[in-house]
């Protein structure tokens, strides 16, 4: 019998939801946790970006279609492209 796994108890401040987890406070998805918030990232797609080069300015809808937010600290999609 190894040692019992340690669980860090959590609350989302926005949410005042309790969460427990087996991830560290310095991990990057709890450090999100505890922020309330994600550090978030926008970026096209090269079909969006190549869709508003060549059909501008019809194409200018779709690079917004193909649209992709991410969080740079834990990498969690927060709203994904329609065409990615
Ligand atoms: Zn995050």
């Amino acid at each position: 019998m190894g040692p019992s796994p340690t669980l860090y108890h959590y609350r989302n401040p926005v949410t005042q939801e309790a969460v427990v987890s087996l991830l560290p406070p310095d991990h990057p998805e709890m450090v999100c946790l505890q922020a309330g918030e994600h550090d978030t990232e926008t970026k096209f797609g090269i079909l969006g970006i190549l869709a508003a080069i060549f059909w501008f300015p019809l194409g200018v809808g779709l690079c917004i279609l193909d649209r992709r937010v991410k969080c740079r600290r834990c990498g969690q999609v927060i709203e994904d492209g329609m065409c990615g």
